[in-house]
């Protein structure tokens, strides 16, 4: 089988925002790197990610902001503390880009989509000597220990880079590129690999007929969700089996792991969160004088037919004395029976422990081989904290990487951060 004859310095496997920031970093450095991914284009995710509007990073205070990490937040804050929100911000504008902060705290491109920002990511990473090897699917490494690719042809292509970093993403949306395939590779050199779970995801739901059939798809806006002692306020959306949306994936990591648990979790929907329960339990004491408990709960309550479907879903024999009204109306019980399936989250859970890598993200069990983005196992709610962390790991798998070549320090501070006008 042929090799490549001349092997890359760093070769970084996965063109997602991973693996492009840690290519940056390397090419500032005048490292010569090689981006590997199986796809036709890099960042695919990424565009996908700006769909909705691409949320780079959150305003709200570092303090706060690291907490969303959860457990894994003594494991990123100094990746974080090295690479934060605003130095994001500042990298996205030196790519013409501007940013600005949404009414919810969250950071975005001012063109909102994540093309523009991407075209001109692309063409920075070209000017640095960034080389691009796209439609390579890795494939782990031989019994010499280079990297197999299979490139579009078929054809294997072995190298044997100075170091590698791995950017492979989680698991979810596959048909996108990250498709986990990569833990098999790992888990063979004796990386333990904690299991990809989805996270920000949606959760299934058994609905009655009636329900599925004319409320599937039906939005539930200004509601709050509550579960154990959690109360987010937000949106969300019945789906045919379930469901999703922004205030669910906020207690998803949660609820996922009750189900995990004990097969199930009740969560419960708040659908009136502006008015305290004494003064829902008041408005419903308003005389019925002949109208249908719908037009009632319309009138006295601010239901719509989705909300008042939900009441019947949960109690089809409505109480009619106020207060307990009032107390189903601020608490409907869903519930949930399972989570929706991995390849539909927003991201993956799971993935290569924090136990796996030294404090440069090296493989503890493979020296020169770094880990960044998803593939780490660290999770975090939407938000803008899934491409902080991304971005900042990345950071930190090429500075370890430029460690390990015996680059400089100089070279580390003057790369990315003259770039972003860091000092
Ligand atoms: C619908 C959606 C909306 C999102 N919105 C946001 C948002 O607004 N804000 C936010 O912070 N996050 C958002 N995210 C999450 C964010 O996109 C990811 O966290 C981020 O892309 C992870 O970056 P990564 O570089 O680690 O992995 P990825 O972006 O998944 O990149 C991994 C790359 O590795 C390549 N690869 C995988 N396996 C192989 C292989 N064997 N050989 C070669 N190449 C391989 C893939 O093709 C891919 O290009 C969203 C995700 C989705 C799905």
């Amino acid at each position: 089988m042929p090799s490549s004859p001349s092997s890359p310095e760093v070769a970084v496997i996965g063109g997602g925002p991973a693996g492009l920031i840690a290519a940056e970093v390397l090419g500032h450095a005048g490292i010569a790197a090689t981006v590997y991914d199986q796809m036709p284009s890099a960042g695919r995710k990424l565009l996908m990610a700006g769909r909705g509007g691409l949320n780079l990073t959150h305003s709200e205070a570092f303090e706060r902001f690291v907490t969303r990490y959860a457990e894994a937040q003594p494991r990123l804050l100094p990746t974080i503390e090295a690479f934060r929100p605003e130095d994001l911000r500042a990298w996205c504008e030196s790519l013409g880009q501007d940013t600005f902060v949404g009414s919810s705290g969250r950071v975005f491109p001012r063109a909102f989509k994540a093309s523009p920002l991407l075209r001109a990511w692309l063409s920075r990473l070209e000017s640095l000597g960034v080389r691009f090897a796209l439609r390579h699917r890795w494939q782990g490494w031989d019994e010499d220990g280079r990297l197999v690719f299979t490139e579009a042809a078929g054809q294997a292509v072995r190298i044997r880079p100075a170091a590698t970093i791995l950017a492979l993403g989680g698991a979810s949306w596959p048909r996108l590129g990250s498709d986990g395939t990569w833990a098999e590779f790992l888990t063979r050199h004796g990386v333990t690999i904690s299991a990809l779970r989805p996270a920000n995801m949606g959760f299934l739901l058994a609905w009655s007929d009636l329900m599925r059939g004319r409320f599937a798809g039906a939005p539930l806006k200004r509601i709050a969700l509550i579960f154990e002692g959690t109360t987010v306020k937000g949106e969300a959306v019945v789906t045919a089996d379930g469901i999703e949306g922004g205030a669910v994936y906020a207690l998803s990591a949660r609820l996922r792991d009750a189900i995990e648990r004990t097969g199930q979790a009740t969560l419960h929907l708040d659908l009136r969160p502006d008015l305290t329960e004494d003064a829902l339990a008041k408005r419903l004491e308003a005389p019925r004088k002949g109208q249908s408990t719908s037009t009632f709960l319309r009138k006295a309550a601010g239901l719509g037919p989705v909300g008042i479907a939900l009441l019947r879903e949960a109690s089809p024999s409505l109480p009619t004395e106020p207060r307990a009204l009032a107390r189903l109306i601020k608490a409907v019980p869903l519930t949930l029976t399972g989570t929706k399936p991995l390849d539909r989250a927003i991201s993956t859970a799971g993935g290569i422990p924090f136990d796996e890598v030294d404090e440069h993200l090296m493989l503890r069990r493979m020296p020169d081989v770094f880990v960044a983005g998803e593939m780490l196992d660290w999770e975090a709610p939407t938000g803008g904290y899934l491409l902080q962390a991304t971005f900042a790991t990345g950071i930190a798998a090429a500075r370890g990487a430029l460690i390990r070549l015996g680059i400089p320090d100089a070279a580390l501070t003057g790369g990315l951060s003259s770039a972003t006008g860091q000092t």
